[in-house]
């Protein structure tokens, strides 16, 4: 299992191959994960504070283009 998003804040993650196992990363929260086969294990826990900090410029952004 992979996922391209991060699911707390919803962006882009980066991957990265590091000794035989897949690291993911988001740059937003901080959070990461290591991806062995099948199984995913989280690293580094999210950032609470900027993952909000995420979500609110999201829903500006989102009012914004509608109005
Ligand atoms: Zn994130």
């Amino acid at each position: 299992m992979t996922f391209e998003r991060c699911p707390y804040d919803g962006s882009a993650i980066g991957a990265e191959y590091s000794g035989g196992s897949l690291l993911l990363s988001c740059e937003v929260c901080g959070a990461a994960w290591e991806v062995h086969n099948t199984l995913v294990r989280r690293v580094a826990a999210p950032d609470w504070v900027r993952v909000r900090a995420a979500s609110a410029i999201e829903a500006r952004t989102h009012l914004s283009a509608s109005s």
